[in-house]
């Protein structure tokens, strides 16, 4: 399968590190997204955030959180230290996230510049900063402005497209190389 997966990567010009990188991100945030929605839906917020917090060590909170509400994923400090460890990360986001911050402009600005005037998913030109559309990477609602690195800048159909599934970054991964 693996092989196969190559193979069909490389005939659809597809860099297999955008590819690789793309699932990771995918699958970390992924887990994280669901755990906190089923804390959420469980009314368990209140509960969890205090244990969290007054918890010594947070990556054995974060396993903990996992066993109560992943049971079937056996991500482990021992073999999974970075994986647990960008979990504790962004469940600490989670559970200190405070009321929205205001300034906007110059946070595109700011993220013009960094994506060299481009849409961080498609690659389309962003002419002006205020043309592109800021969107939080893993949802605002779960992690706050707390984590670092979370923002990004894409254009209008990107930022429409792109609502809560990862599926149409790895759509887009598959048509980037088209017009090369
Ligand atoms: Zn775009």
């Amino acid at each position: 399968m693996k092989e196969e997966l190559l193979k069909l990567l490389a005939a659809y010009n597809i860099n297999v590190d955008d590819f690789y990188k793309l699932s990771y991100k995918t699958l970390i945030n992924g887990l994280f997204e669901d755990i906190c929605k089923d804390i959420k839906s469980k009314g368990q917020e209140t509960e969890e955030r205090k244990r969290f917090k007054e918890s010594r060590n947070t990556l054995k909170a974060t396993e903990a959180i996992l066993r109560r509400y992943h049971k079937s994923c056996k991500l482990n400090e021992d073999d999974n230290k970075n994986e647990i460890e960008q979990l504790s990360i962004l469940l600490n986001c989670f559970f200190n996230k405070k009321p929205r911050m205001t300034s906007k402009i110059s946070i595109k600005e700011y993220l013009w510049e960094v994506q060299n005037h481009k849409c961080n998913i498609c690659g389309e030109p962003i002419i002006k900063p205020n043309e592109g559309e800021l969107d939080h990477i893993i949802a605002y609602d779960l992690v706050g402005d707390e984590l670092e690195n979370n923002s990004q800048l894409l254009c209008k159909t990107c930022n429409t497209r792109k609502g809560n599934s990862s599926a149409y970054e790895f759509s887009v991964l598959l048509t980037k190389n088209k017009k090369k």
